[in-house]
């Protein structure tokens, strides 16, 4: 049998002007997220509809859920425009759910429709009354019957599962993620993803120094990642000369200022060749040394691209709980190094000093390297598939 479930749109509402492309990418959205099952969409400026077999209704709407741009789904009957047919359907409805109060709520655009939103909810209501042993209860019923009555049907429904709400990826642009194995900068991308753009991430690795481990981990995070938004790549960036340069030069505190720094270089090279339109970064203020007012001050210094830090003024218990309602968490505290943990100076610097920076980087010739990094990334496509099927 057939299902058909209601799209309700999110923020799109309010964007008049963009809204037909919005659209238009969600359902692109909404088509690759469903990819291989058997479905089809019906969409028009208001509504989308999207008709699956039953035996998928619950993954549907699991997948669904992952796409941002839906502001809730509701799982719904059809029925002819007349009071007679969704008076039965009502109560066929209702016959098998287990419950004493309700009350009917209509939204009627069709404004062709003989009766009145208040008049149809109480002409429903009454035969549901007649015809069931319960009571209306305004105020706190156990189930509400929601009636929609548009130009072609009335369409009939009692939940609505929450979306993801946001706009669609995509109608933004592309956005450059620096991806760690951290929690933070999964949680990062989410929400920038959440805004309608689409991001891709960027991994820094130093083999030998960290291992394959490490890099399996970030790819699983893109994998998951990819489940909200259907295009995520990984571009890996070889990090190793870059950072035994900075070993063998830099005093152990600033260690870690000038490795941000120059991270912050190739991010910004690479954008700019790869047209992404921002970098978005997982810093959080005051988390660690690196990431105090001064340490951001310093490591910025190096760019002037635009850059968002979406978890940057959240809890880190804030940022756990948003990890592990997208499912990243767990990914997440796998226990590997990554190129920032291995050799982790004592004492890192909180307030480094810019000065000191560059006479640091100019006793070797980064440029050169930052430029040959760029130049080496790798990109993994992450489709869906098994991280391990990647390797
Ligand atoms: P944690 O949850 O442990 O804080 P994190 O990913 O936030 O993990 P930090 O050391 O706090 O790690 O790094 C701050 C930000 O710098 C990260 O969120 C990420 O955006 C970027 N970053 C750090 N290391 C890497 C790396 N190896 N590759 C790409 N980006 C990195
Ligand atoms: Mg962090």
């Amino acid at each position: 049998m057939r299902q058909l479930l209601l799209i309700k749109y999110g923020e799109l509402t309010t964007k008049k002007d963009n809204r037909n492309t919005f659209i238009n990418i969600l359902c692109d959205n909404i088509h690759k997220s469903l990819n291989g099952l058997n479905f089809k969409i019906i969409k028009n400026r208001v509504r989308m509809f999207i008709e699956c077999e039953e035996i998928d209704l619950k993954n549907v709407i699991n997948k669904l859920q992952k796409v941002f741009g839906i502001h809730c789904i509701v799982v719904c009957d059809k029925v002819n425009n007349n009071i007679s047919d969704i008076n039965e359907k009502v109560i066929s409805i209702l016959r098998n759910k287990n419950f004493n109060t309700f009350k009917v709520e209509t939204n009627r655009s069709n404004k062709q429709f003989a009766l009145t939103s208040p008049e149809i909810s109480r002409q429903v209501g009454a035969s549901v009354l007649k015809n069931l042993n319960c009571k209306v209860d305004v105020h706190n019923p156990d189930i509400i019957v929601y009636l929609e009555v548009r130009e072609d049907n009335t369409y009939i429904y009692l939940n609505e599962y929450k979306g993801a709400g946001g706009y669609p990826v995509g109608v933004q642009g592309k956005g450059l993620l620096m991806l760690s194995g951290g929690i933070d900068s999964p949680v990062a991308g989410y929400l920038a993803m959440k805004r309608g753009i689409s991001v891709q991430g960027l991994y820094f690795e130093s083999p030998p120094h960290t291992n394959i481990q490490a890099k399996e981990k970030v790819l699983k995070l893109g994998n998951i990642l990819n489940e909200y938004s259907g295009n995520f790549k990984i571009h890996v960036a070889y990090f190793t000369k870059v950072q035994e340069e900075i070993y063998k030069n830099v005093p152990d505190e600033y260690v870690i200022t000038i490795m941000r720094r120059m991270m912050y270089r190739i991010a910004e090279r690479y954008a700019k060749k790869k047209k992404f339109k921002v970098i978005i970064n997982g810093e959080s203020v005051g988390q660690v040394a690196s990431q105090t007012l001064s340490s951001m001050q310093a490591i910025n210094n190096v760019t002037n691209y635009p850059i968002i830090r979406p978890v940057c003024c959240m809890d880190k218990l804030e940022i756990i709980e948003l990890a592990k309602k997208i499912g990243t968490y767990e990914t997440s505290i796998l226990p590997y190094e990554d190129c920032c943990t291995v050799f982790v100076p004592r004492h890192p610097v909180i307030n480094p000093i810019i000065e000191k920076c560059i006479e640091y980087e100019n006793r070797f010739d980064y440029d050169t390297l930052v430029n040959e990094c760029v130049d080496s990334i790798e990109i993994v496509k992450i489709n869906n598939k098994s991280y391990n099927d990647l390797l």
